[in-house]
């Protein structure tokens, strides 16, 4: 049985993410962040500010899978330390959108996304959908992970038949990872808006307590690296991906192209 068996095809030109019963071939390992193709680590919806909406829009696909996608985008926005100040529900309007349409079953992969385009995301749906797996998986995609190989258990690896897809859940590696996404500088300003709210002070009527800012995690003024532990001094200019980066009091600060 070869449901889960890992589509290897990614490539740079490939601009989908094909997941299903093909063969992976010697050249099929990549990052285990989505990047290339169309992708880009930035456009992951943990870059969604507070207040945002995201929307399973069911153009007409297999019954259930459109809640069980739903159910995948919370439980990824959960690991991710996003709460209920962004918003999932099954609609077509909304401020990121994830669009089910339906394929026919003659497909060779169980699930497939597209990168964002505009405020969408494509997700095709052949009726051989398998449930929660395939949701939480192709949800991943969407969330900015690539195909993991080698061995590691994690929703993402389909190899070997599923045998290391940790049950179609979350594993603590996967949980890793995200962190370690959240804490690349593509996320740091967005971070500081989902910081968990303190516990709201009791109203005894008297004077609020002083609120000291929350403390840097990194040396003042430092900026974290692109994979996520590197720490650049406050004045670093840094070349990324063709373009140019400059660490200022904690912030990457963008300017297009290498100077
Ligand atoms: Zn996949």
């Amino acid at each position: 049985m070869n449901k889960f068996m890992a589509s290897a095809i990614v490539s740079v030109s490939v601009f989908t993410m094909s997941c299903g019963a093909m063969e992976h071939s010697a050249d099929s390992e990549m990052s285990v962040f989505l990047e290339g193709g169309g992708w880009r680590v930035e456009d992951s919806p943990y870059n969604l500010k507070p207040g945002s909406t995201i929307g399973v829009c069911d153009t007409g696909v297999k019954q259930g899978v459109a809640n069980l996608v739903v159910q995948a985008v919370n439980t990824w926005l959960e690991v991710g330390g996003r709460d209920s100040r962004v918003k999932v529900s099954k609609t077509c309007t909304a401020d990121r959108i994830l669009k089910l349409v339906r394929v026919d079953d003659d497909v060779d992969y169980y699930g497939q996304v597209s990168p964002l385009q505009g405020k969408v995301y494509v997700v095709n749906v052949p009726d051989k959908w398998a449930g929660h797996w395939t949701s939480n998986h192709e949800v991943g995609h969407i969330f900015g992970f690539g195909h993991i190989f080698n061995g590691t258990v994690s929703i993402m690896n389909s190899e070997q038949n599923g045998a290391y897809m940790n049950g179609g859940r979350l594993s603590s590696y996967d949980k890793s990872e995200v962190k370690r996404m959240l804490s690349s500088y593509h996320f740091t300003l967005v971070n500081r808006l989902w910081v968990p709210s303190a516990a709201t002070p009791a109203t005894t009527g008297t004077a609020a307590p002083a609120h000291e800012e929350p403390t840097p995690r990194v040396a003042t003024g430092s900026c974290t690296g692109a994979n996520g532990t590197t720490i650049y001094a406050h004045g670093t200019v840094t070349t990324y991906k063709g373009n140019t980066y400059t660490c200022n009091k904690g912030k990457w600060v963008f300017s297009a192209g290498i100077h």
